[in-house]
C-alpha cells in the first residue's frame, strides 16, 4: 500500500507543478473562454483516470483512488465548468472500466456529487482554507457512507474506516500545503518582478523598466517609420520644497505630479520617474509640434495645480521640459536622450518653467 501512496503522491506533485500556472494561480487569465475550462476539466479528467487505474486497496474487497484531487482543484481554482467535465469524465470512466457493479455505479455517482458539491462549497465566501477544510468533510462523508453500505463486517468497517481517513487525511493535508507553498512562492516573485520595474514611490515605471521600454519603443519606430518623441521632465528648485516643507511633503507633491503626468498621455505612451525629481515620458508615434504642445499642456497643468501637502495647505510648483524628436530632429535614435537632456539643461540654464525643443543649430550655436 505505501508504493502505491508513493506513487500517487509522485503523479500528484508532477500534476500539480506542471499545472501550477493555470490552476493555483490563474497566470492566463481572470476569466478564461469556455473552450479552455472544458480543456482543463478533460486535462483534470484524465490525471483523475490515472488515479484511478493506481488505486490503492484498503481492506478486502474494498479499493479507494484519489481521483477527487482533480475535481477539488479544478473546483477550488477553476470554476464550476472544468470541475463538472473532470467529474463527468471520471464518472464515466467508472462504468466503462469496472462495468455496471453496485460498487461501480456508486463510485461513479460519488464523483459526480464530489464534482457538484465541491463547486458548491466554492461558490461560499469563505477563506480558501476553510472551503478545504468543507470539502475534506463533504468527501469524507460521501465516502464513509458507501462503506457503511458495501463493508458488512464491523471489524472490516472499523479497519475500513480507520485506514481510509488516515491516507486521505494525510494526502489532503500534504497536497494542501504543496499548493499553499506554491502560490506563496508565486505571489513572491509577482511581487518582485513588479518591484524590479515599478518605482515604488510613484508607481510609474522606474529607469530600468524605462530603458527596456525605449529599446523596444525605439525598434519598433525605426521599423514603422514612425516618430518618436522624448520629453525629460524635471521640478523647478525641489530642494527648496523638501527644505521648506519637508521631505515628506515632496513626496507628497512626486506622487500627484505621477497622477497628472499619467492622466496628460495616451495610454500606450510611457510614463517614468527616471530618478528624484526627474521624469520622463517617451511619445510614440508623436511629431515634435505634437510633442510640443502635448509638454506645454502638461507644463501649464503643473504650474496651475494647487498640490495640497496638508488638508489646508498647498504649494505650487514649476516644471522644465526638454524634448527631442526622431526621426526628423534626432536621426541618430541612439542620441535621442542625450537630446533631451541637452534641452531640458538649456530649458533650465534660460529661466525654468519652460519647454525647449532639442535643435542642433541652436545648440551649436550656444556652445560657440
Ligand atoms: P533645479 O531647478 O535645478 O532642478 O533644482 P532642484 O532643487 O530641483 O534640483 P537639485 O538636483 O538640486 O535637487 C533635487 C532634489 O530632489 C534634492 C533631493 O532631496 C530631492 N529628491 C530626490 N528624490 C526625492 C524623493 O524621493 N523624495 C523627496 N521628497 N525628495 C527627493
Ligand atoms: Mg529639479
Ligand atoms: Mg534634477
Amino acid at each position: 500500500m505505501l508504493t502505491k501512496l508513493f506513487i500517487n503522491l509522485c503523479i500528484l506533485i508532477t500534476f500539480i507543478s506542471i499545472s501550477n500556472n493555470f490552476f493555483i494561480n490563474k497566470n492566463l487569465s481572470k476569466n478564461p473562454p469556455i473552450s479552455l475550462k472544458i480543456l482543463i476539466g478533460i486535462y483534470a479528467g484524465l490525471l483523475g483516470i490515472l488515479l484511478i487505474l493506481f488505486n490503492i486497496s484498503i481492506t478486502s474487497p474494498v479499493i479507494t483512488n484519489f481521483s477527487f484531487f482533480p475535481i477539488l482543484l479544478c473546483a477550488l481554482y477553476e470554476g464550476f465548468l472544468s470541475s463538472i467535465v473532470a467529474s463527468l469524465l471520471i464518472s464515466t470512466f467508472h462504468i466503462i472500466y469496472f462495468g455496471t457493479s453496485n460498487a461501480s455505479t456508486t463510485a461513479a455517482l460519488i464523483s459526480l456529487l464530489i464534482g457538484i458539491g465541491f463547486s458548491i462549497i466554492n461558490s461560499a465566501r469563505i477563506s480558501i482554507k476553510r472551503k478545504w477544510i468543507y470539502c475534506t468533510i463533504y468527501l469524507l462523508i460521501l465516502n464513509y457512507t458507501s462503506i457503511f453500505i458495501f463493508v458488512k463486517d464491523p471489524i472490516d468497517i472499523f479497519k475500513t474506516f480507520i485506514t481510509y481517513s488516515i491516507i486521505t487525511l494525510i494526502m489532503l493535508y500534504f497536497i494542501f500545503k504543496l499548493i499553499e507553498y506554491l502560490s506563496k512562492s508565486f505571489k513572491l516573485y509577482k511581487k518582485l518582478k513588479s518591484e524590479a520595474s515599478i518605482d515604488f514611490l510613484t508607481g510609474l515605471n522606474n529607469v530600468r523598466q524605462f530603458n527596456h521600454m525605449f529599446t523596444i519603443a525605439s525598434q519598433q519606430a525605426i521599423r514603422n517609420k514612425e516618430y518618436m518623441s522624448l520629453l525629460f521632465l524635471d521640478i523647478d528648485h525641489f530642494k527648496k520644497i523638501n527644505d521648506t516643507f519637508g521631505h515628506s511633503a515632496g513626496d507628497i507633491v512626486l506622487r500627484d505630479l505621477a497622477v497628472i503626468l499619467n492622466r496628460s498621455c495616451r495610454v500606450y505612451d510611457i510614463v517614468s520617474r527616471n530618478g528624484g525629481e526627474e521624469f520622463s515620458i517617451l511619445l510614440l508615434n508623436c511629431s515634435a509640434n505634437r510633442a510640443l504642445e502635448v509638454a506645454e499642456r502638461i507644463r501649464e497643468t503643473i504650474e496651475n495645480n494647487n498640490f495640497y501637502i496638508s488638508d489646508k495647505t498647498f504649494i505650487n510648483i514649476t516644471i522644465s521640459i526638454g524634448i527631442s524628436t526622431y526621426p526628423n530632429i534626432t536621426n541618430n535614435i541612439d542620441k535621442l536622450l542625450e537630446h533631451a537632456d541637452i534641452a531640458l539643461y538649456e530649458a533650465k540654464g534660460t529661466g525654468r518653467n519652460k519647454t525647449i525643443l532639442y535643435n542642433s543649430t541652436r545648440y551649436l550655436a550656444n556652445v560657440e
